[in-house]
């Protein structure tokens, strides 16, 4: 059997390293596909923590899921693809056959199974295998990394954006304006119209989001007390952000947004963290009229059209840098650490 290289996770919480694994022969309705451009991201390390699934029976296991590359093999029972086709993959495994799934609503399948890189291998590898209903042609315009990150840091912004109908009279604040969703998020809302403010929280992650996005984002320094205070300062011709997504998960912020809200504002929460809680008086719901509204991945028509967004130059790809195998580990640590800003992509060959 042909082997390959891949970065296996022993167990949940465990350290990542490079073996020399069977390369996975797809099965009765998959493809495999030879990677060409995989991100390693906080939704990859949240994963490798256990934070989407921490059954020891999963283990071990080949992380990865926003992921693009070449179709190498083909399975039974699989029309329409063949190999040579340029794919990028749908995270989430989905059943097809629910009633969500056949509005094409497959991130809110009822028959849910799990995610690519969790409930079966991912693709820090040369070769994953996934679901042909996965795959999702890429562009000929549009290169291996920047169709990786469709799969996800602009697929998930672009459903926040239609989730929310985020419009040229919105004002939207993005927490974590830094990270991967939000500095794509930042970009797609300021192409819709929105005066966007960028939340982060030192001077090298708002100089990034300065540094992408040009005079279209205001920066907010969300490490300062006065968030609340910056945030009027800069939306001196309304009453505040209308839509406020936080992409990270951190309450205190969640609360500063919260207090900004304009009347009849949405917040949006993204979080898949398991022990954090936001709370606020049912009361001031209904004085502001104020929604919170939670925002699950894409579906795969929006992971489609991010890709076009990228091959059209409406939205421009964050890749920071590009890395072999030997680097993903410490990149990890340096995921955990939380001092990262754009998107690191493993690129195996
Ligand atoms: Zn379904």
């Amino acid at each position: 059997m042909s082997e390959m290289t891949a970065v296996v996770l022993p167990e949940w919480g465990g350290d990542l390293s490079i073996e020399s694994v069977p390369r996975p022969e797809p099965g009765s309705g998959e493809i495999r596909v030879a990677v060409r451009a995989c991100a390693v991201t906080r939704t990859v390390e949240n994963a490798v923590q256990g934070g989407l699934s921490d059954d020891p029976a999963l283990t071990p296991r080949v992380p990865g899921h926003e992921f693009a590359g070449v179709v190498d093999a083909v399975g039974a029972e699989v029309t329409g693809i063949e190999a040579g086709d340029r794919v990028l993959a749908y995270f989430y495994l989905t059943c097809g056959t629910c009633d969500a799934c056949r509005r094409g609503e497959r991130n809110r399948c009822t028959d849910f199974s799990g995610w690519l890189g969790v409930d079966r291998d991912g693709a820090y590898a040369e070769y994953a295998t996934i679901p042909a209903a996965n795959a999702v042609p890429i562009p000929d315009d549009l290169g291996f990394p920047a169709a990786a990150l469709a799969a996800d840091g602009l697929a998930t912004p672009l459903h926040v954006c239609e989730r929310t109908g985020v419009g040229d009279d919105d004002t939207v604040l993005v927490v974590g304006g830094a990270g991967r969703i939000g500095i794509h998020l930042s970009q797609l809302a300021a192409n819709r119209g929105a005066h966007v403010l960028a939340a982060d929280v030192n001077e090298r992650r708002l100089a990034h989001i300065e540094e992408v996005t040009g005079p279209a984002v205001t920066t907010v320094d969300a490490s300062r007390e006065d968030v609340p205070e910056q945030v009027r300062d800069v939306t001196p011709y309304t009453d505040g952000p209308t839509v406020a997504v936080d992409t990270v998960g951190d309450v205190e912020t969640l609360e500063d947004a919260w207090e900004t809200l304009a009347m009849g504002g949405q917040v949006v929460t993204l979080t898949t963290h398991h022990d954090r809680s936001f709370a606020p008086l049912l009361k001031e719901f209904v004085v502001r009229e104020t929604s919170i509204v939670g925002s699950r991945y894409a579906t795969p028509d929006q992971v489609v059209r991010a890709a076009r967004l990228f091959a059209d130059n409406r939205v421009s790809p964050v890749v920071r840098r590009e890395i072999g195998f030997d680097d993903v580990a410490a990149t990890h640590r340096e995921l955990r650490a939380g001092d990262t800003f754009g998107t690191t992509v493993l690129t195996p060959r």
